[in-house]
């Protein structure tokens, strides 16, 4: 039974939050989120602006599930509200394109246009900011030294890395203060397409423990991929399993919702973002209150160490807020080193 209000009904799960969120969008500018005048939505959790844009408790509910944060209850209204504007004012660019043969061969190719090649494998343990220069000390022994450095570890990461130099406590809070929404991808394999067989379409969209499948092409498998994409706090309980146990519950939970898959769907690959060591999550978010308190601390430089990464983008969002950020780094950079 739709227990959604009546004005709510004819949206489907997965458009609620974008559809609730936005109503009456009050930002313009893609740097409006950083003015004075919207601070008091940076007080609020996505639960109090959603309740106050009129969601239900029905929909209200539904977003929980589907919020691409932690909750709606330590979400920040005016950090989510500023990335789903970019991203709807990004959509009305056209639509988007795929890199022939993965985006990976993308960066692949930048890798390769450098006079030093990317040093892989190498896990820093200890940086030494100072105002002059920078050293990084890797887990293999190894050390690198420049006049300036740019770090773009995730802040969920970076929060442990000791570093001397001086990182000043409150922007090391700032980091410890990011919360880094959690997610799982599970892949499945299979024989022949159950979805042709029960004449359902492959994606769907629940409030079960495994959230969202999602059907893509492939460039490998003519028949696509299918995952389970579990997000936010329906990760915990899957992170106390053993990996047997998660292969197990969402390979029964798909049979469950679609029988006609049974005997024709193994789990394969499983990857955890949220415990995964080198991100310990996905796309970082402010907690409510937090951008008036430290969105100037995140990524402040510490001696000649500059920082980038999606959590230290102003306009955009995701991997353009990783670039935006390098690109603003590099500008501050060369002009300290006197070359711009
Ligand atoms: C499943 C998923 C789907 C996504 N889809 C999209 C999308 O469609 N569009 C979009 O724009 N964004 C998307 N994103 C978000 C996007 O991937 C991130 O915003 C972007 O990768 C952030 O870039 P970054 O450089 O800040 O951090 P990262 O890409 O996380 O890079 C940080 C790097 O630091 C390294 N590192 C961490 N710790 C250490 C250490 N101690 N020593 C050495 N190296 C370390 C990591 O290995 C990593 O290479 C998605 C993210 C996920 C997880």
């Amino acid at each position: 039974m739709n227990r959604l209000a009546p004005d709510e009904k004819a949206i489907q799960p997965a458009g609620l939050f974008t559809h609730i969120l936005l109503k009456d969008d009050p930002l313009t500018d893609l740097a409006d989120w950083l003015k004075p005048a919207f601070r008091s939505i940076d007080q609020m959790s996505l639960r109090q602006y959603l309740t106050e844009k009129g969601a239900s408790p029905e929909a209200l509910r539904l977003m929980d599930v589907g919020v691409p944060g932690w909750d709606l209850d330590t979400g920040n209204a005016l950090d989510f509200l500023r990335k789903n504007h970019y991203y709807f004012w990004e959509a009305k660019n056209g639509p988007y394109s795929v890199v022939r043969d993965g985006t990976s061969t993308l960066t692949d190719a930048m890798g390769a246009s450098l006079k030093r090649p990317v040093a892989l494998d190498k896990r820093v343990v200890h940086i030494d900011a100072a105002p002059h220069g920078v050293s990084v000390a890797c887990a293999d022994g190894s050390k690198y030294s420049a006049r300036a450095c740019i770090n773009t570890i995730p802040p969920t990461v970076l929060k442990d890395i000791p570093i001397s130099g001086g990182v000043p406590a409150r922007q090391r809070e700032a980091w410890q203060r990011q919360r880094s929404d959690q997610s799982i991808q599970i892949f499945f394999e299979f024989e022949e397409p159950f979805w042709e067989k029960d004449g359902l379409p492959a994606n769907m969209w629940t409030d079960g423990p495994m959230e969202f499948f999602a059907h893509t092409p492939s460039i490998t498998n003519p028949e696509g991929v299918l995952r389970a994409y579990i997000n936010g706090r329906a990760v915990q309980p899957l992170n106390r399993m053993s990996e047997a146990e998660l292969r197990a519950t969402a390979l029964k939970e798909l049979v469950r919702l679609r029988p006609a898959a049974a005997g024709l769907v193994r789990v394969g690959h499983i990857h955890n973002w949220s415990t995964y060591p080198f991100s310990k999550g996905h796309i970082a978010n402010f907690m409510p209150g937090d951008i008036g308190r430290y969105v100037d601390l995140v990524g402040a430089p510490v001696g000649a160490m500059y920082f980038a990464g999606e959590h230290n983008s102003r306009t955009t969002a995701g991997i353009e807020g990783a670039c935006e950020s390098a690109e603003n780094s590099v500008v501050a950079i060369l002009e300290t080193l006197g070359k711009a």
